[in-house]
């Protein structure tokens, strides 16, 4: 999933950034409200990860602007020092999905993360299922009609975003920003490459192609008749 991190303590934000990356997840980290903002128009994150005590604006304030706006149904979670009932009550009050209060483990963070992700995509079970292909987002493990398959982190980053919007045509440059962060170079058939290695290892109508429009999830019914 696509993380957008807004924190001002560089070793913080650093450490949450590079270990979200570590478990797969494109990540864009900034250290102010005003450059988050502008990052949630230009890309589709999954979640954002929100402290409250940021320079030039408080992220409260962002939060109540971005509730009222284009960005009105992102999922925040805050990511603050401030442990007051109150300050928690006004957070969900204010649009939060979830309110953590530092220090926090990226473990503890990355799962707080997934929680908000089932919600959205409507699952409320851990485990994935689709036809003959279950999915762990916690554990990163696939299996195909029983069998354990070997993915790689982009091939995972692909079908759990296919996963998350079962049911929804995504495109291709949707996909791309699930997948990659502004960092990261990328080659413009890389998408392709990901998508006929998932059909190879998952079954050809795992990923349906949505001609001139993009990717769905697929039939997963492991080549079985009928
Ligand atoms: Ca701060």
């Amino acid at each position: 999933m696509r993380v957008l991190i807004v924190e001002d303590d560089p070793l913080l934000g650093e450490a949450l950034a590079a270990g979200l990356r570590q478990l797969g997840h494109a990540v864009d980290w900034f250290r102010d409200g005003a450059r988050a903002d502008a990052a949630l128009a230009g890309a589709e994150y999954d979640a954002v990860v929100l402290d409250l005590g940021l320079p030039g604006g408080d992220g409260m304030q962002w939060l109540a602007r971005w509730r009222g706006g284009a960005a009105h149904d992102v999922p925040v979670l805050i990511l603050t020092a401030r442990d007051g009932v109150q300050d928690r009550i006004t957070g969900l009050d204010t649009g939060a999905d979830d309110y953590l209060v530092k220090p926090i483990t990226v473990d503890e963070l990355a799962a707080r993360l997934r929680a908000l992700l089932r919600r959205r995509s409507g699952r409320a079970q851990v485990v994935w299922q689709h036809g003959a292909l279950s999915y762990d987002p916690a554990g990163k493990r696939v299996t195909w009609q029983g069998q354990p398959v070997d993915l790689t982190a982009r091939e995972l980053a692909l079908l759990e975003a296919l996963m998350a919007n079962a049911g929804r045509i995504l495109s291709k440059a949707q996909l791309q920003e699930k997948l990659y962060d502004w960092g990261e170079a990328l080659e413009s058939n890389t998408l392709e490459v990901h998508v006929h290695h998932l059909r190879r290892k998952l079954g050809r109508d795992v990923v349906r192609t949505v001609r001139g429009v993009g990717y769905a999830l697929g039939a997963a019914q492991g080549g079985e008749a009928p």
